[in-house]
């Protein structure tokens, strides 16, 4: 057993009491939703009812999930916290860095190798804090939670967007980055803005080609890209209850795609059956017991429009099968209108390669249904046209397929199985091809489909649909084959029309596997050492952030006046650079590179005020560092938009800049700067951002008496001998200025856990 059956115990013991608290401060019928999101509020129920889209509140998740791309810096900076265990299970996966070329067995083997050293720190570090280590080759983590983590009722943080897959099986599951994963493994609370609720009541039952893909690509069409953002989608209804539970994971992993915090179904008789089929029944009993607190209330349901801010209904007797793209998710074709579409757009009408599988659509369900196809095409002598390649979710659904004889049915027509990892779902994809530039049409089953997502080639257009449409179109060979309505012809040259596709939600023999890939973390991991090479580049070992020196701050040096937007990835920008963030000092040469200087509009081309002269922002910051002198950022509206990336905050602080003095922040990136220890105020007047001068050299005041809503005052010298000053504000709370005075929010942790010891 690889879940924790007594942590699920304890939690369903306290549930229905805690659900029964909150009706009496909600004060009206209770969703879902607010019955898992009350029920995990830190240290006990809350005496209030939150607002939402407004209220920011701290949760307690029961679990912490992380890949292993990500991972990387959570785990380096948990080892900072000086905690000898994680305090919430957790499980790391290593899905993401393997890159697909000829298939599973080489290219896992070239993984292995290639990423020795950063597979041999996560397993030794999981080993040592008793994080469960799912090795290489094991699966794609979202799959994996599904399959073994997540339970009706429950809360998890993951570090991937993917992490609301687990929605599928009545979990509140939300991405996040690596210091929220590393604070909820500390101990700490994690925060989050009450969301905002949309209600997807589904009517009807899915029939013949249509599938629970085509649900969320319907979805996503409705609500665009946009359209989920801070609100969690909550799905009921007879036409949810009929969905399997592997198929409610699908909808829930898409609901990403259209910026929702995450979505979810209430626990039903297929989730209880797939609890039962992958050797959790014990967790189907307990959650039995609370079954009707483990749904919205009947009042909810009956009147939607009463209980949620926004309701969607979409009768599955009459929904198409979908396809959507090319270049975003929400662009939401019915199969029935995309041929014109794609004659009209002039998108490249030759299908090139269909892919299915990945975290979304790699179910048992999934792969019997696609198989279904591919058989049929086998048997009556119709050859495939496009190249075809398929990704296992799991080693268990890949063992579980290939001893079905699936896996054989998809390489009779030529399919290519890769690894059980991301591949080219994440642009991992060595894909074979004599002009990587040119136009051309791929499908796949997965979810994203931004330009370059999947083979780095801007003029690729990716679609994205269900397994058995995208297995359809790929022995077609054309996007424009509609399987619904279309012939193909065989090899005798007879015209033949494929049926409909055939599935089995669960593996009649049940789904088996020899090695799961799983390494149980040691009971005791004092003794062990966690594998990390000094003369590595890609990892190294976090030296803790010095704390403040008690005095105001003088003379500090102007690092760069940014213009205009400057989001995370401005910040640190990612690419290459990825490989290396487990390693703090190589990735801070990413430091602000894409930021445009105020004074001479250029990325990357700051004056350095010690010489006078001009060279990139990382080198002078260095320069600053190595010559004792202290620096400050200065930008425009919105610091820090963009996705939660740690090392945004953690590069400036590691490099030797102060404070980061902006018109605004982005909220998650202002408390991503305040845990670092970094001082992050903003101007008073947003007029003064002009006031400040290439060549200033900078004053904070107050800072001795730094306090909740008191200002503080900057002041500017100008190269003139003349001065400036003028008030700026902060949004520190008693905590955070106690982080920024001990260096940072993991320098504290660390404090009182080795005082818990004395
Ligand atoms: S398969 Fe794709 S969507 Fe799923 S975790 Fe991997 S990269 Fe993310």
């Amino acid at each position: 057993m690889v879940f924790d059956l007594d942590m699920i115990k304890r939690f369903y013991e306290g549930y229905s009491q805690k659900v029964e608290a909150t009706r009496k401060v909600v004060n009206h019928p209770l969703t879902l939703t607010e019955k898992i999101l009350y029920a995990h509020l830190w240290q006990g129920n809350a005496d209030a009812a939150f607002e939402r889209g407004k209220s920011y509140v701290d949760f307690a998740p029961d679990r912490v999930a992380m890949q292993d791309a990500t991972a990387q810096m959570a785990l380096l900076q948990f080892m900072q916290s000086g905690r000898t265990k994680v305090s919430v299970p957790s499980t790391v996966h290593c899905d993401h860095l393997i890159q697909a070329e000829v298939g599973a067995v080489a290219d896992l083997s070239r993984a292995k190798s290639q990423n020795k050293e950063v597979y041999d720190f996560l397993a030794s570090v999981s080993n040592k804090y008793g994080i469960g280590f799912w090795k290489p080759g094991a699966g794609i983590i979202h799959q994996v939670v599904l399959e073994n983590y997540a339970f009706p009722g429950g809360m998890m943080i993951g570090t991937d967007s993917h992490t609301v897959n687990a929605g599928g099986l009545g979990t509140i599951a939300i991405g996040v980055g690596g210091a929220d994963a590393c604070d909820v493994m500390a101990g700490l609370p994690w925060e989050l803005k009450f969301p905002k609720l949309i209600g997807v009541k589904l009517t009807g039952k899915l029939s013949g080609w249509t599938s629970a893909k085509d649900i969320i690509l319907k979805v996503a069409g409705i609500l665009t890209v946009k359209g989920g953002t801070g609100a969690i989608l909550e799905y009921f209804g007879e036409g949810a209850t009929s969905l399997s539970c592997t198929g409610k994971g699908t909808i829930c992993n898409m609901g990403a795609e259209i910026g929702a915090t995450t979505s979810i179904f209430g626990y039903d008789i297929k989730m209880a059956e797939y609890l039962k089929g992958t050797g959790r029944a014990e967790v189907a009993a307990e959650a039995d017991k609370v079954q009707e607190n483990l749904t919205g209330d009947n009042e909810v349901y009956d009147h939607p429009e009463k209980y949620f801010d926004q309701v969607i209904e979409i009768n599955l007797s009459e929904l198409e099968p979908h396809i959507n793209g090319p270049f975003t998710p929400d662009l939401a074709w019915p199969i029935s209108k995309f041929a014109e579409a794609v004659r009209t757009n002039n998108w490249p009408e030759e299908l090139e390669v269909g892919l299915i599988g990945s975290c979304t659509n790699s179910s048992y369900e999934d792969i019997s249904r696609a198989a279904s196809i591919a058989r049929q095409a086998s048997d009556q002598g119709i050859k495939t046209k496009s190249e075809f390649i398929i990704t296992p979710g799991s080693e268990q659904v890949r063992y579980t397929v290939a001893r079905d004889g699936y896996l054989d049915i998809f390489e009779k027509m030529g399919g290519v199985v890769l690894a059980n990892a991301c591949g080219p779902c994440i642009g991992q994809w060595a894909r074979h091809s004599k002009d990587p530039n040119r136009k051309n049409s791929i499908l796949t089953s997965y979810n994203r489909n931004f330009a370059k997502r999947n083979d780095g080639n801007p003029n690729t257009h990716a679609f994205v649909a269900s397994p058995e449409i995208t297995t359809a179109l790929a022995i077609a060979g054309s996007l424009t084959f509609n399987p619904v309505t279309d012939y193909l012809t065989n090899d005798k040259g007879e015209k033949v029309k494929l049926e409909e596709p055939q599935g089995i939600e669960m593996p009649l023999k049940g789904f088996a596997v020899e090695d799961a890939g799983f390494q149980a973390p040691a009971e005791d991991g004092s003794n062990i050492q966690v594998a990390v090479s000094p003369t590595s580049d890609r990892l190294q070992i976090l030296e803790p952030f010095p704390t403040w020196n008690g005095a105001d701050l003088s003379g500090l040096k102007l690092l760069i006046k940014a213009k205009g937007k400057c989001t995370t990835d401005h910040i640190s920008m990612a690419g290459p650079w990825l490989k290396y963030r487990g390693h703090l000092d190589n990735i801070s040469n990413n430091l602000l590179i894409g930021a445009l200087n105020f004074f001479n509009e250029k990325t990357n081309l700051v004056k350095n005020q010690l010489t006078g002269e001009y060279g990139p922002l990382p080198e002078t910051q260095r320069a600053y560092k190595a010559a004792g002198v202290g620096s400050i950022i200065v930008a425009d509206e919105n610091y820090g938009e963009g996705s939660s990336r740690e090392h945004a905050a953690m590069e400036p602080r590691h490099l030797g800049v102060i404070a980061v003095l902006v018109k605004s922040f982005a909220r998650i990136h202002e408390t991503n700067l305040k845990k670092q220890g970094m001082l992050a105020i903003t101007f008073n007047n947003k007029e003064d951002y002009n006031k400040i001068l290439e060549d200033d050299v900078i004053d904070i005041k107050e800072l001795t008496s730094f306090a909740v809503d008191s200002p503080l005052e900057v002041v500017l010298h100008h190269k003139d001998g003349t001065t400036d000053s003028f008030p700026v504000n902060h949004t520190y709370n008693e905590q955070q200025i106690e982080w920024f005075k001990a260096g940072g929010a993991l320098n504290i942790i660390r404090k009182e856990f080795a005082d818990s010891k004395k």
